[in-house]
């Protein structure tokens, strides 16, 4: 076709063309079979909105705003036996093992309804990618068959995770910044486990968790050398549950303050620690971040996605409203301007949905999971009979070797170059999903005026439940400063980032 052209320094791996359209490597890779799962996954979504969700939606958020302390037990109930809360879980560890990259197509689906209620399903999986980025089997085993047990006897059991503390939110996630951080929860190592001091805030569906992944530091001076993630459960002495916040939006998804008072954690609930991350070759400092990102490069596109979600809500909503109202004798849909700015609008959908899809592409080759991706793997564990299972597990609980084996599998074998790919497209694809939401808000207001304002018109919900989505999983400011770090600075020898 380019006769004469010589073309092999275009089909050579080149990093700049890996950088900016990563989905280039992924679609020959791809088991075909994850496009059906995707639609199966949304299809599924789709029909929870319309039965579950979207009759209920504006009276929860009303009940939550008269009474904060309110937990919508129905709400996770009627998600457990949807199943949602074991979809994503790995066939191995008893879960139905739905592909990952169907997860943030269904977060788009359920938040283009409402941002909390796609929170409260949602968010399982910031416990559980928690959970897996240590890679101990044993209690990822422990945790998940509860979880499994939650959903058969329709007694859910979720799983929190707790990062944030009232200090340090957006420095405990960054390397560069934990060391400077203002982090206070505290274990010290005593016989038998570790006795764990210090209080977690913000911490979504805190309250209604079974498990809480909790990250902790030994030594508060050097908290990115002794970083430990535990798994802590409901009932443990000394561990309690403070404040639930009262906030703007997403009132359907409890915040919780989570407190330690001389709590007893033994070895057996400890996943990962400083110690364990000596055998790898980035060491203990670098590991626990990768650990962090490992986590954050899954779930910030879902945070993307919830942005698309909310954007696409607010079209939604936005078009609804077009269709019925006249002004001067004529639909607003039929008016040039309103048909601009729906043009507008639909066009933020689309671009916050294309971002997480790349980044889902990235994820899908680079991350914690990419092994799930492989071809032969995939289908294996596809067709894998649930009764292997728990002839493979107790097997592999014996042999801590397994752990070993796992843990220098994915975190030595993901180079740095696709460390720092997968999580500057997840910053990407999290503030600009996430700012094309609110976007998407302020364009429905318009649009609408004193209608968009009214409480049983969704646009000003929509609004409310947005501007939290640029907040969590680090400021939309620093996932700019991330994506500059990961994607731009290494072209640029002199650009330094996150400098002392
Ligand atoms: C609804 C909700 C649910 C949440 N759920 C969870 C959860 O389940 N688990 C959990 O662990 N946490 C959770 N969080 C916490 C969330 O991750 C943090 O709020 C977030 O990381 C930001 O931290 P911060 O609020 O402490 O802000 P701060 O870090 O205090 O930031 C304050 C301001 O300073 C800026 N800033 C901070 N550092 C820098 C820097 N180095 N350079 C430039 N600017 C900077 C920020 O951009 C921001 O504008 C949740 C938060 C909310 C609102």
């Amino acid at each position: 076709m380019f006769e004469g052209v010589k073309t092999s320094t275009l089909l050579d791996r080149d990093p700049r063309l890996e950088d900016v359209m990563c989905s280039l490597d992924t679609v020959g890779k791809m088991p075909k079979a994850i496009s059906g799962e995707i639609r199966e996954a949304v299809a599924l979504a789709r029909r929870f909105n319309d039965t579950v969700a979207r009759p209920y939606a504006l009276e929860l958020d009303r009940k939550m705003q008269e009474d904060p302390t309110y937990l919508p037990w129905d709400l996770i109930k009627e998600a457990n036996r949807w199943g949602f809360y074991t979809g994503w879980i790995p066939k191995i560890f008893g879960g139905k093992g739905w592909n990952l990259g169907s997860m943030i197509p269904v977060v788009e689906e359920l938040c283009s309804v409402c941002a909390g209620i796609g929170n409260l399903i949602g968010v399982q999986y910031f416990g559980i990618s928690i959970l897996f980025a240590g890679w101990n089997l044993r209690v990822i085993d422990k945790v998940c068959r509860e979880v499994i047990e939650g959903e058969r006897s329709g007694e859910p059991c979720l799983v929190s995770g707790l990062v944030t503390e009232p200090g340090a939110g957006t420095d405990a996630e960054e390397v560069e910044l934990l060391s400077k951080a203002n982090v206070k929860c505290q274990a010290r190592k005593v016989e038998g486990g570790y006795v764990v001091n210090g209080t977690k805030v913000f911490i979504s569906n805190g309250h209604v968790s079974t498990w809480h992944m909790l990250i902790a530091y030994e030594d508060l001076n050097r908290p990115a050398e002794t970083m430990i993630l535990f798994a802590v459960k409901n009932g443990m002495k000394g561990f309690s549950f403070g404040r639930m916040e009262k906030k703007m939006g997403q009132k359907g998804c409890p915040a919780s303050e989570m407190v330690f008072e001389d709590c007893f954690i033994p070895d057996e609930n400890v996943c990962i620690n400083a110690e364990q991350m000596e055998g790898l070759k980035r060491g203990p400092r670098e590991s626990g971040m990768q650990l962090i990102d490992f986590v954050v490069s899954l779930t910030r596109p879902g945070v993307g996605a919830m942005g698309a979600g909310v954007a696409r809500g607010a079209f939604e909503t936005a078009l609804q409203f077009a269709r019925e109202k006249e002004v001067d004798g004529k639909l607003l849909i039929n008016q040039e301007w309103a048909q601009s700015l729906l043009a507008e609008m639909y066009k933020n959908v689309a671009l916050a949905r294309l971002t997480y899809m790349e980044c889902n592409h990235v994820t899908g080759l680079y991350g914690m999971a990419s092994l799930l991706n492989i071809k032969p793997l995939y289908y294996y564990m596809k067709g894998m009979p649930v009764s292997m299972l728990d002839r493979i597990m107790p097997a592999a609980n014996k042999m801590d070797a397994t752990t070993k084996i796992y843990r220098k599998l994915i975190m030595d074998g993901q180079t740095d170059e696709e460390a720092r790919r997968a999580s500057g497209w997840a910053s990407l694809s999290k503030f600009a999903g996430t700012d094309l939401g609110i976007k998407n808000c302020h364009l429905a207001l318009e649009l609408m005026g004193q209608a968009g304002l009214r409480q049983d018109r969704w646009a000003e919900k929509f609004l409310r439940d947005s501007k939290l989505l640029q907040i969590y999983e680090g400021t939309n400011q620093l996932n700019r400063l991330n994506l500059f770090k990961c994607l731009v600075a290494p072209g640029v020898p002199e650009a330094r980032v996150f400098e002392e």
